[in-house]
């Protein structure tokens, strides 16, 4: 097979359902899950005579993702009508919008090694999602659900400006980073919370004219995502390479054994009959309300990333792990507060406290300390009041038992102090050094890996409170000359 003949190119719809409580257009919940057909009012089913009503935080969630995605706001809105008819859709179309999506163009920047890249959308519109049909519930018949029927969804369209099964991951990675970021989506795709359909084609490099596409969908996941287009480029370079034609069409992909499958043909073009919905009336954005969107959008994780690998020094490694959630850079900015040792704020971030939260499987926003303990455990650290090993284990935990203590005070209960007392320190060192003259000759012909045992048998005389920079220095002096 031919890989580099050929250019692949991607475009991606991803449907990210909001979190707001209520659906888009009536009061009910829009909270996943509940007991089937629990979250449906007359308006939900569509009960002849029944309006609809805008859900005012939908829009906002919409303006702000668009907003920190670099998209131009539509400020003239309309909502149209998209005429189907589809079992888990009681009123026999569904309430997009046409001509106006709310964002246009933007971009998202992704990351690929040392090197980034915008991918260039085409367009952000809210929708309503439509309800569920349940196949497996029932031997006989399909069951419908509609709790989900009328949820607000955005739909994101990227350009055909993806080349890679990694791009496209590295896409959706970035994408719901920011939908969970700006809270307006939990991006779980598990859940079905954000979904994503791939359409891929292949053309020869320096081609100009797209090739014909095929679209895949049912992808639950980011990773499948990514093992769907891995099959669906070697599936179209077969056919290509033969002499082929390729058919557009949509496909579905089986988890099981990482293949697609043909759901229909797409030859003809759907014809949706869109008109405004005259239910719902125009609506403008205005100047004020974008501007109070905008006010609302917190610095985002590019943002950051920047600072805390100029500014801070940070890897971009640190930066990024820091960067992976907003609660993780909420608590890191949140610790420098109180200390500018960025190296270690991030490292017990990263050490510790991800540790405990794994360990305990439990959200950052439920840790149980305080930025301002966390700060107070480097700064003994930092004034070499203990070492990293003792705060990190000993004081830590106990600071997490009795949180209303301070973490001098538990490291001078718990006797943990170390000592700085140079003479004292002196005096294990000597003991140690006095019991071991072999060691000692090894040492100075030749054999320096030998330092560790001297400084490990100073740290059990000393019962570890024995400040190890002045034990290495010291050692270092007796050793040395
Ligand atoms: P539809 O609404 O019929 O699915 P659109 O023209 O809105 O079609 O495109 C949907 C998605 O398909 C967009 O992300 C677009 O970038 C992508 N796309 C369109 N043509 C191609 C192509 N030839 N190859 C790959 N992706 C494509
Ligand atoms: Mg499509």
């Amino acid at each position: 097979m031919n890989n580099s003949k050929y250019e692949v190119v991607i475009g991606l719809e991803v449907h990210a359902q909001l979190l707001t409580k209520s659906k888009l257009f009536c009061g009910d919940s829009a909270s996943f899950g509940g007991q089937p057909n629990t979250h449906v009012s007359p308006v939900t089913l569509a009960h002849p005579g029944t309006l609809p009503k805008m859900n005012k935080k939908a829009i906002e969630y919409a303006i702000k993702l668009g907003l920190a995605l670099n998209c131009d706001i539509e400020q003239n809105n309309y909502f149209a009508r998209k005429n189907y008819f589809y079992p888990d859709l009681p009123k026999g179309y569904q309430v997009s919008q046409h001509t106006t999506p709310i964002c246009k163009n933007g971009h998202l920047t992704i990351k690929a090694g040392d090197t980034s890249r915008n991918i260039i959308l085409n367009r952000i519109h809210m929708e309503e999602d439509a309800g569920k049909s349940l196949h497996d519930v029932d031997d006989k018949y399909t069951c419908i659900d509609l709790n989900r029927a009328g949820v607000p969804l955005l739909e994101i369209v990227t350009e055909p400006d993806l080349h890679s099964a990694e791009e496209a991951f590295a896409f959706l990675t970035e994408l719901r980073r920011m939908v969970r970021w700006l809270n307006v989506c939990d991006g779980n795709m598990e859940e079905g919370s954000m979904r994503c359909d791939a359409n891929i084609s292949i053309r020869l490099h320096g081609a100009e004219k797209l090739g014909t596409r095929v679209e895949v969908k049912n992808l639950n996941s980011i990773r499948n995502v990514k093992r769907a287009i891995e099959h669906e480029v070697q599936r179209l370079i077969t056919i290509v390479d033969k002499g082929e034609k390729v058919i557009q069409e949509t496909r579905s992909f089986d988890a099981n054994n990482g293949t697609t499958f043909s759901l229909r043909s797409k030859e003809e073009a759907d014809d949706y009959r869109y008109f405004p919905d005259p239910d719902l009336t125009p609506f403008n954005i205005t100047d004020e309300f974008l501007k109070s969107i905008k006010e609302t959008i917190p610095a985002l994780p590019e943002e950051l990333e920047k600072k805390y690998t100029t500014v801070f020094n940070l890897s971009a490694a640190d930066a990024a792990v820091i960067c992976s959630d907003k609660e993780s850079a909420d608590l890191f900015e949140a610790i420098i507060k109180h200390s500018n040792n960025y190296k270690s704020v991030a490292n017990w971030l990263m050490g510790p406290v991800k540790s405990f939260t794994n360990e305990k499987s439990i959200e950052l926003a439920d840790f149980p300390l305080s930025a301002k303990q966390i700060a107070q455990l480097i700064q003994l650290v930092d004034d070499g009041k203990v070492s990293f090993g003792v705060a990190s284990s000993r004081i830590f935990n106990a600071l997490i038992e009795t949180p209303e203590k301070e973490p001098l005070q538990i490291a001078t209960e718990l006797n943990l102090l170390q000592e700085s007392d140079s003479s004292l320190v002196e005096t294990w060192v000597d003991e140690v050094l006095a019991k071991m003259p072999d060691k000692i000759k090894e040492y100075k012909s030749g054999k320096k890996n030998l330092i560790g045992l001297f400084v490990g048998e100073v740290k059990k005389v000393s019962k570890g409170k024995a400040d190890m920079q002045i034990v290495n220095k010291l050692l270092a002096d007796k050793l040395n000359n």
